[in-house]
């Protein structure tokens, strides 16, 4: 049977620490609580780790978190060596912020590059210091230094983004808004989580399950570090933080 956890993070995703009561822990030592802050690797965003501190302020390090069974089922996964919590107990649970909050910077600067080119997307991957999104590019000019001039041209505007949910009726009738072309969003849950970006979503909006900034701005200088040939029409672009290296 799989749990349901309910995803505080999918609400505010900066929330950085709250309660939870541990609801299993499943044979491999994975643990499931009735609600989280800690994001599970999904859509090419890496897990939360961080840490829970029990009642008598030990502490259970958390060195990844994944989906269970289903994608509402959510696993955190202990250190080696870890003392497992017991089902029923209570927890504080602590992300590791400074980690989170890159990823969430990384994640938004993804979506802005795929408004720069609306072009398919057939990878992405976020990580801390270094994300990297494939397109299917067309035979179009481009370069680091324009990308990454049109990149922080949206950074500088510090859009707002914010999430919307719509049903899947709606979603069929705006087949536009998915960009990936082998990621289908969510389907069967009846509705779907929409990341906007901009007044009234003018700048983007599409559908993603993932941690975002809460407006543009807070990515702060981000360039394109490198463009890689994979394969005829395939480019990856690799995103990194800080001024583009002269
Ligand atoms: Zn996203």
């Amino acid at each position: 049977m799989a749990w349901q956890t309910e995803t505080v993070f999918r609400e505010d995703s900066y929330i950085k620490e709250c309660d939870a009561e541990v609801v299993a822990v499943n044979d491999r030592g994975g643990i499931i609580l009735d609600r989280t802050i800690f994001y599970a690797t999904s859509g090419g965003q890496p897990g939360d780790t961080g840490k829970f501190v029990r009642s008598d302020g030990s502490e259970v390090l958390i060195a990844a978190t994944v989906t269970g069974e289903s994608k509402e089922e959510i696993i955190h996964v202990p250190s080696k060596d870890a003392v497992l919590p017991q089902v029923g107990e209570r927890l504080s649970l602590v992300i590791d912020w400074p980690r989170r909050y890159s990823l969430m910077k990384m994640h938004t600067a993804c979506h802005l590059l795929s408004v720069i080119y609306p072009y398919p997307i057939t990878g992405a991957a976020v990580a801390e210091d270094d994300s990297r999104v494939d397109f299917d590019f067309p035979d179009v000019d481009y370069s680091k230094e324009d990308a990454t001039a049109r990149l922080r041209e949206l950074v500088e505007a510090n859009h707002p983004v914010f999430t919307r949910w719509i049903t899947e009726e709606e979603l069929a009738a705006n087949p536009g808004l998915v960009k990936s072309k082998n990621v289908r969003p969510p389907s069967g849950t009846g509705r779907i989580r929409l990341v906007c970006i901009g007044e009234n979503a003018i700048v983007d909006s599409q559908p993603c399950g993932g941690t975002h900034v809460a407006s543009t701005g807070e990515i702060g200088p981000i360039h394109i570090g490198k463009i890689e040939k994979k394969g005829r029409e395939n480019r990856r672009f690799r995103i990194r933080f800080g001024d583009q290296p002269a």
